[in-house]
């Protein structure tokens, strides 16, 4: 029987990712919808690879540009915001949400209202609205499955375990591409180094965000939303090998370890195959050779982000929009030359400090509301920006 799947981001890391597994076994799908910005070569070659029934770029102005680059063909095309969320609405029995930032909500969001199985690696949209994807995916009787490797991990250790009877999360960190540089040289940082992972090849900002901690930041924020686990509950331990994934610790002193090649189509075909298992091309780790692994305590005053989260998690609620947004847009910042890669802590501690004030964290959480918060976070961002700057 074939799967119908639908993939948001098909042009990024994850999506490619997504699209090589898929092309092992062309029979076993039928691909509904394929997605992507700017990329319109990219998503044009893999609707016509795939034969999809529905193209989809995110950039009104791009329609054109798809709609010639997909002549010829049977793939419908569109294009735009709207044109996303339609997209998730129609019926496939798996979609992958892996479009990079806040842009992968609605579509995300509107794929667990069809009730189908979303793997989500989108972590944004957990970030800044969990409880309500959470609510939207039980409402539905959809399922998530978690796709960044660290909570495929945990939800790998936890199969046909109690939560009851965990006491402890951990979620391994490499350290990324500054691990080894001197705290006065971080201030200098350009965007292309940070953009340079140790470990694992993965898209620019997802890759910066590693650099910065901000990545594993929004992994607590993520452990935390989808397993719902408490805030104290939930470590980070820096491990430079990037072959334990995570570990959940039980009650009764057993620790189960995630070991596995620092490659995301374990964690894709996972979710793709759950719950049963299958064949993937990934590296089997030969132990003896490797010889020994690395842990630490991340190193204070390191990873200012890894602070500022634990405030974003005792405040809940639309904290995590806030912090989100506020993190997006100081990137942006980063990215553009604006401001240096140490004040990316800076304007999100400044968010953090609003978010104190205006009590955000109360208000019912819908959609809108949430956009709001990311509207009001990325506004204010720009302000400290330009205050850094004067
Ligand atoms: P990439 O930057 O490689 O790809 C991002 C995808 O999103 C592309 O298809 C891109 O299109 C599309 N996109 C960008 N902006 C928009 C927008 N405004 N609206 C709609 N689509 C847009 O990112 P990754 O694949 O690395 O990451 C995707 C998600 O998965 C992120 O949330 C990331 O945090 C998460 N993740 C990634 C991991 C990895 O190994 N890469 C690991 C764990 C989680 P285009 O390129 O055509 O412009
Ligand atoms: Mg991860």
């Amino acid at each position: 029987m074939t799967r119908s799947v639908s993939i948001f981001g098909a042009t990024g890391s994850i999506g490619a990712n997504t699209l090589e597994i898929i092309r092992q076994d062309p029979e076993a799908y039928r691909v509904v919808a394929l997605t992507g910005g700017r990329n319109i070569k990219c998503l044009a070659s893999a609707a016509t690879e795939f034969n999809a029934e529905i193209a989809v770029t995110a950039h009104d102005e791009l329609l054109e540009s798809l709609r010639d680059a997909l002549e010829g063909t049977d793939v419908e095309v569109a294009a735009g915001e709207k044109a996303l969320v339609d997209a998730a609405a129609r019926p496939a029995d798996w979609i992958m949400s892996a479009i990079v930032g806040f842009a992968g909500l609605p579509p995300g969001l509107r794929a667990l209202e069809q009730g189908t199985t979303l793997a989500l690696a989108n972590k944004e949209s957990l970030v800044a609205a969990g409880p309500l994807l959470m609510e939207t995916a039980r409402r539905s009787n959809a399922r998530i499955i978690p796709v960044d490797s660290e909570h495929s991990a945990i939800f790998q250790a936890l199969n046909g375990e109690d939560l009851q009877s965990v006491e402890r999360v951990i979620i391994t960190a490499s350290g990324g591409a500054f691990r080894d540089w001197p705290l006065e040289a971080l201030s200098k940082a350009t965007p292309e180094q940070a953009a340079s992972h140790p470990n694992w090849p993965m898209g620019e900002r997802i890759t910066i965000d590693s650099a910065s901690m901000f990545n594993k930041a929004m992994e607590l924020i993520e452990a935390k939303e989808f397993f719902g686990f408490s805030t104290d509950q939930i470590e980070v331990l820096m491990h430079r090998e990037s072959l334990i994934h995570a570990l959940v610790g039980f009650r009764d002193g057993g620790l189960m370890a995630h070991v596995g090649p620092a490659d995301m189509r374990h964690a894709i075909g996972y979710a793709l195959h759950h719950p049963g298992r299958s064949h993937l091309p990934v590296e089997r780790l030969d132990l003896a050779r490797i010889g020994q692994l690395n842990f630490q305590s991340p190193e204070p005053g390191r990873y200012p982000a890894l602070v500022l989260v634990r405030e974003v998690m005792a405040a809940g609620g639309h904290a995590g929009a806030a912090f989100n947004g506020s993190k997006e847009a100081a990137l942006d910042g980063f990215l553009d030359g604006r401001i240096r890669f140490t004040d990316m802590a800076r304007v999100v501690e400044r968010e953090i400090e609003n978010i104190s004030m205006d009590g955000h964290g109360k208000a019912a959480m819908t959609l809108e509301s949430v956009r709001e918060a990311d509207r009001v976070a990325r506004v204010r961002a720009q302000e400290s920006m330009a205050e850094l700057n004067r």
